[in-house]
């Protein structure tokens, strides 16, 4: 059975606290979205600001293969604007619960019947498609909530839409809720929040209730704790539900799904909105191992630990190096950071990281690199060496640092400010190596070894360049020089792996 994917990123996704788009960045999520195969984009609120319609005009004028579609009250001028902005669709939401009725709108069950019929009638009039979503549906009597459906339907809704605004369904209850709108022969979506956790799994269970669509967001952005995540109901309903014999599948979506990670990564860069690292499916860690026995079974056959491969949507498995990784992970990890060594060397390796494990010491990458450099006698020269740094700080002085590097043969010298006097000097450091490489700083930790101000300062950072991230150390009495140092370590790394990799750049 086809499923299909509304997504609402650019609406629900938006309301994200803290979280504004641009008509550049809604352009390039919509074009996404299209690409991998959404088949409804809800573009945003045409009602709420020119820019929002400008935005909405740039995404329909596009001609894209999804439907566009945009959020619409019971209001002819937001239906209007809706026009204006050339949509296929209107997302039409009705609030129904006596909660909202009562609290929100003063309004009894008969004056919301009536202006959704109207409403939907003049959508229709005017050649819209028409999606009714019923706000806060699981808290609405069920037999208002069946008439309003139907009357609606009666006047052209093509979709209805039973909202679970509030996220207070569990899968159990979201399977009989969305089965009682099976006779009304019209498609059913299902739109669950994540309050509690279960917007996918409620998602799942709706759809084996008898939804033949659900609303969504990448990532799962949206407010409060977010939508349904669409890769995750993607991958579940092409997974879960697939005959472990004859691997026929239940259910499918028009979704691409190898293209699930870069869409994840792309919205997650344009919106801001940072992924935790056990994200399923697109998290950092959602293909990592660092355990010494899941990363040997791993390399043997990856469905041992994993239940989908990586490769499938677009990620990578990744190998941590720790003091539970094993030799066969660790061999991975050199393999990755193109460091080529015999099964002997691998063992030399292995016991040094053992060591600094057990004297409670994380192992990063620089660290594995210069043990393998010494292990396996290779002399790297760093590409970035820091010749000289001066800072300016005091409690009525703007933190300034200047900054000299030699690049090989050349000299580049910078200046910046910053919140303090570690971060001028990282902003520094950054303007000079900027035309040179593009790092993102992911991490900054910082450590006094001995407890008193006198103590030597241990720095780890993680840095990432595309899709590589490395971890990189620097232990220095001085906490300016520690950053610096444990920065430039992390980037002369990723210098380092993309020259042995080329195919990365
Ligand atoms: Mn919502």
């Amino acid at each position: 059975m086809k499923i299909e994917v509304f997504d609402t990123t650019l609406r629900d996704g938006e309301q994200t606290p803290g979280v504004s788009l641009t008509k550049n960045k809604k352009l390039r999520i919509a074009s996404k979205l299209d690409e991998i195969g959404v088949n409804s984009i809800e573009a945003g609120s045409a009602i709420t600001s020119s820019g929002e319609r400008e935005s909405i005009k740039a995404i329909t004028s596009q001609g894209f293969k999804s439907e566009i579609v945009s959020f619409a009250r019971t209001l002819k001028q937001d239906v209007d604007y809706c026009l204006e902005c050339d949509v296929d669709a209107v997302n039409i939401v009705v609030p129904t619960s006596d909660l909202h009725l009562k609290y929100k709108l003063k309004k009894t069950q008969e004056d919301i019947l009536n202006q959704a019929v109207e409403i939907v009638s003049y959508s229709k009039d005017h050649g819209l498609n028409v999606e009714l979503s019923a706000e806060d549906s699981t808290r609405t009597d069920i037999n208002f909530l069946k008439k309003l459906f139907k009357s609606t339907i009666e006047v052209g809704a093509d979709r209805i839409c039973p909202c679970d605004t509030v996220g207070i369904l569990n899968p159990l209850k979201a399977f009989r809720f969305y089965k009682e709108f099976n006779d009304l022969n019209v498609p059913v979506s299902a739109h669950c929040h994540n309050d509690f956790g279960l917007a996918v799994a409620n998602t799942l269970s709706a759809i084996e209730g008898g939804a033949s669509r659900f609303h969504g967001t990448i990532n799962g952005i949206g407010e409060r704790a977010g939508n349904a995540a669409i890769e995750e109901v993607v991958l579940g309903l092409d997974t879960l539900y697939a005959n472990n014999k004859t691997n026929e599948k239940k259910y499918t979506t028009d979704i691409k799904i190898n293209q699930i990670y870069n869409t994840s990564k792309l919205v997650s860069r344009l919106t801001d909105v940072y992924l935790q690292p056990n994200k399923a499916i697109v998290g950092d860690n959602a293909f990592a191992h660092e355990s010494g026995i899941h990363a040997d079974g791993v390399s043997k056959n990856s469905a041992t630990y994993e239940p989908i491969t990586p490769e499938l949507v677009g990620h990578r498995r990744r190998f941590i190096i720790g003091k539970h990784v094993g030799r066969r992970g660790l061999k991975e990890r050199l393999n990755e950071l193109g460091l080529e060594s015999d099964d002997k060397q691998v063992c030399e390796i292995f016991d040094k990281i053992k060591d600094l494990g057990d004297k409670g010491k994380t192992v990063t990458d620089t660290d594995l690199e210069a043990i393998a450099e010494q292990v396996l006698e290779i002399d790297n020269e760093n590409k970035i060496k820091l010749d000289e740094i001066t800072i300016v700080s005091g409690n009525k002085i703007r933190p300034t640092a200047s900054i000299k590097l030699n690049v090989e043969d050349s000299e580049i010298i910078e200046a910046d400010v910053g919140i303090g006097p570690v971060d001028a000097a990282i902003n520094a450091l950054n303007k000079g190596i900027n035309d040179i490489i593009d790092i993102e700083l992911l991490e900054f930790h910082v450590d006094a070894i001995t407890g008193g101000t006198d103590a030597l300062i241990d720095v780890i950072v993680r840095l990432k360049q595309g899709d590589q991230i490395v971890s990189a150390r620097s232990t220095e009495p001085d906490i300016i020089n520690a950053s610096v140092e444990a920065y430039l370590n992390g980037v002369n790394r990723l210098i380092e792996i993309r020259k042995k990799n080329p195919q990365l750049n």
